[in-house]
């Protein structure tokens, strides 16, 4: 069973709903710090235990950090204990999109964010989490950004 087979967690074309943003190489870089360009726009990887957010528990919404796009909440945030912030689910369907990644001798399910294409981690699952999808996305704190739940919209805040 591979999560290409999933329909509701794979949307091939962003939604409607979903801005795309374009900019180009050089403005990424005058943008984004030199860590943020390193893992958003050139899929590199933070080390484990060093990102701002694997141990974090604060409710709120997770935003891309690269274009503000809303990926995860809190409330699919759960302890893994690998060192990167993890998520059983994105906040929504064609939040993320997923690229067959073979880099580094190993087959792997690369997450980005749909609307700018940035590198966000890795989805793994199958491996016994206890999550109600059975799926880990490991993302990296530096291709995120929080927005705790008392900062946020009244829309995103709601609960
Ligand atoms: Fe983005």
């Amino acid at each position: 069973m591979s999560i290409f087979s999933n329909k509701a967690k794979v949307a091939p074309v962003p939604s409607a709903a979903q801005v795309r943003v374009e900019k180009t190489d050089r403005q990424w870089r005058e943008e984004l710090s030199p860590d943020e360009y390193r893992v958003l726009r050139q899929a590199g990887t933070e080390r484990p235990y060093t990102g701002e957010y694997w141990d974090t528990h604060i409710e709120g919404v997770y935003q891309c950090r690269a274009c503000g796009a809303e990926l995860f909440t809190s409330r699919e945030k759960f302890d893994s204990h690998c060192g990167w912030p993890s998520f059983w689910a994105p906040l929504a369907d064609g939040t993320v999109r997923y690229i067959h990644d073979r880099a580094l001798g190993m087959e792997r399910i690369e997450v980005r964010c749909t609307a700018c294409d940035s590198h966000l981690g890795h989805v793994f699952e199958g491996e016994g989490y206890g999550t109600p999808t059975d799926q880990r996305f490991c993302i990296n704190s530096v291709s995120l950004k929080l927005v705790p739940a008392a900062e946020a919209t009244p829309a995103a805040a709601e609960d």
